[in-house]
């Protein structure tokens, strides 16, 4: 009889763990885009486009986060290169600091923005963004912070249509 108690007793507590886990951890499809931080465009295109041999689809400018933004597609995920409009940009700021190159990585969520946000808070993680902002090309975006990801700036992504 006790063996079977103990047996009911660590069987719900195993599923109570897993359904936990289940609910906690992000929906990650595929690297939405990598960011680069470059001090011009167009100064950076030329290589993107005719030493990678990649095509710039689409040229925008984020106002509130004073970027100019460019596209290229590589497969299923994109570049996505960063121009600083002025310079209180955050982007101006990185390429002071720490010069041109990778700015962050973007990951897109299957499940939602928002419940990737509180996957991450529930781990502990900082947040930069506590709920989805809207980003270059429609997407909905939140920041996960450098200092609890490892350096790595970290972006999460879901389109919304
Ligand atoms: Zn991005």
């Amino acid at each position: 009889m006790e063996e079977i108690f103990f047996f009911v007793l660590f069987y719900t507590l195993y599923i109570g763990i897993i359904s936990t886990l289940i609910k906690i951890i992000m929906k990650i499809s595929h690297i939405e885009h990598l960011g680069i931080a470059v001090k011009s465009i167009e100064e950076a295109l030329p290589y993107y486009e005719n030493v990678l041999g990649l095509k710039c689809y689409n040229i925008e400018t984020v106002e509130d986060q004073k970027v100019k933004t460019a596209f290229l597609k590589v497969g299923e995920t994109k570049i996505e290169l960063l121009e600083p409009t002025c310079p209180e940009s955050t982007i101006a700021k990185f390429i002071e600091n720490k010069g041109a190159g990778v700015h962050h990585v973007a990951f897109a969520i299957e499940d939602g923005v928002a419940n990737a946000l509180s996957a991450a808070e529930a781990a502990g993680i900082r947040l930069i963004d506590k709920a989805p902002r809207k980003g270059a090309e429609g997407l909905h975006i939140a920041f996960l912070h450098p200092k609890s990801t490892l350096g790595v700036l970290t972006e999460l992504c879901e389109k919304k249509d």
